[in-house]
């Protein structure tokens, strides 16, 4: 992603009432924090949190969270939640690699990954948030009957992680396609920037779905 420094942004994140800071010493306590027992969804590399706001305005009785590691496009969801104040998401400037630390096990009922970095070098593998060592900290947090719902038009970017799937002990592919918006489950899809700015291009848009054993 082309990166623009927004000038700022770190004290907007900072001063904001949506975002949560000492995100660790929240573990085990999300429910306290949204102030009911509803079920927790996050996306992990929300960008601008087109997708995850949407989720959020229409399914009032879930909880969702929004994980963005960059400032300058965490501050652009940040912006829109001023004016609309959802009462059922919140916002982290993190690095996903400390999820573990974040969310407590079970904690979680779904997982969200949207045209997340492909990181093309073999030798950064591990950190494509679909490899078997992300997967194992999504263990230590998602509910055992959660599903990780993956979306990217990068095609070695999704015959990797349908591998990974494989490979890692404790997980299963429910479902997958290499063409989402010629398939059964472009029904309820909600498209994110990514995804609005590929399918314009007509690039085809894969999907997987998967679970713990
Ligand atoms: N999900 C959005 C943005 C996709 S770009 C969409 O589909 O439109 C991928 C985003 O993930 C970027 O904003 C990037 O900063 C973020 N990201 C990538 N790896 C991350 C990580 N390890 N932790 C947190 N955010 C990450």
């Amino acid at each position: 992603m082309r990166l623009r420094n927004v000038p700022g942004s770190r004290d907007v994140i900072a001063e904001s009432p949506y975002t949560i800071k000492d995100e660790t010493s929240k573990k085990g306590k999300w429910n306290e924090i949204f102030g009911n027992d509803n079920p927790i969804y996050i996306e992990i590399g929300m960008g601008k949190g087109q997708f995850i706001m949407e989720l959020a305005r229409t399914n009032p009785d879930k909880n969702f969270v929004g994980i963005e590691k960059y400032s300058s496009v965490l501050v652009r969801a940040l912006e829109k939640q001023d004016e609309e104040q959802l009462p059922n998401i919140y916002f982290i400037r993190m690095e996903a690699e400390y999820i573990a630390d974040v969310f407590d096990k079970d904690e979680v009922s779904g997982i969200y990954l949207n045209f997340s970095d492909p990181w093309p070098k073999d030798r950064h593998a591990k950190r494509r948030l679909t490899s078997v060592q992300f997967l194992e900290r999504y263990e230590k947090i998602l509910q055992k009957d959660g599903h990780v719902i993956f979306k990217t038009d990068n095609r070695p970017l999704f015959d990797f992680s349908l591998e990974q799937a494989e490979e890692a002990e404790n997980w299963v592919l429910l479902n997958h396609t290499f063409d989402l918006h010629n398939s059964e489950y472009v029904e309820g899809n909600i498209m994110t920037e990514y995804e609005t700015k590929f399918v314009e291009k007509g690039n085809p848009i894969c999907r997987m779905e998967i679970m713990q054993k």
